[in-house]
């Protein structure tokens, strides 16, 4: 059952719990895709039907902002934490090259899908990296086609959202793997050009702030995510 934070349903799981949902999902014979919500896709979603649909229509929704997890505690419904995407795209590879499956990665610009591999590949030996794509391509076919003929397993989609998941809903059943992970921004986390909080600010939930003074041009989008706390506080105070 998932939890409704202001129209989209994220999963309640800790991350142990994520991972082996994640995992479940591998094993069986159709298509799934997981989503990473943060507050800005709620925001987004509550004005975009289409993205909010495709979102619902995840088998996994991880709340990866920390927005999203105040949110729900707001609207009475708290969440068990944070699931960041990146940490759940870490322990399944952890996991992958122990037990086996197959990697694909698409997304970012030219380059730093091949550059996030290698890393890959050194971080977790044994992982299995069967193919990679950039993420600015005009045709869906031919990287369908890719990543079918790669023998993908699973698939990180890293193209920002709406874009990812929009991506993932129509033409994932199509490229033969089994499971597709949102995760916008990673392969430049993993190809080392953009550096993650350091522990301490991660644990106190500022992973925000930190990437807000590591790339002030973002101020424009964060300035909008108060607003998700301020629609919580509304939904509460009207009885949603
Ligand atoms: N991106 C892409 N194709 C596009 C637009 C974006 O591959 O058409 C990539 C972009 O290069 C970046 C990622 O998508 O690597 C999304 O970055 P963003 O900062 O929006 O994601 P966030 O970190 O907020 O999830």
């Amino acid at each position: 059952m998932k939890t409704d934070v202001l129209g989209v349903g994220i999963d309640n799981l800790t991350q142990a719990e994520a991972l082996d949902a994640g995992w479940a999902l591998l094993k069986e014979d159709s298509f799934h895709y997981i989503v990473t919500p943060n507050p800005e896709f709620i925001l987004a979603a509550k004005r975009d039907e289409n993205f909010r649909h495709t979102l619902n229509n995840a088998a996994l929704a991880l709340p990866d902002g920390i927005g999203v997890v105040y949110a729900a505690k707001i609207l009475g419904r708290p969440l068990q934490g944070r699931c960041p995407g990146v940490d759940f795209a870490q322990a399944l590879m952890a996991r992958m090259a122990l037990e086996g499956g197959a990697l694909f990665l698409l997304g970012a610009k030219p380059g730093v899908a091949e550059q996030a591999a290698e890393n890959l590949r050194q971080a977790h030996p044994g992982l299995n990296i069967c193919g990679v794509h950039d993420g600015y391509f005009r045709e869906d076919k031919p990287v369908v086609e890719k990543i079918k003929a790669s023998g993908a397993d699973v698939v990180f989609v890293c193209l920002g959202a709406p874009k990812q998941e929009l991506w993932m809903a129509q033409n994932g059943p199509l490229t033969g793997a089994k499971l597709a992970i949102g995760l916008g921004g990673c392969l430049d986390v993993f190809a080392g050009n953009v550096q993650r909080a350091p522990e301490g600010w991660q644990k106190a939930g500022l992973e925000w702030l930190y990437r807000l003074i590591k790339e002030p041009s973002r101020i424009g989008r964060m300035a909008k995510l108060p607003l998700i706390l301020v629609d919580a506080l509304g939904a509460r105070l009207g009885g949603k």
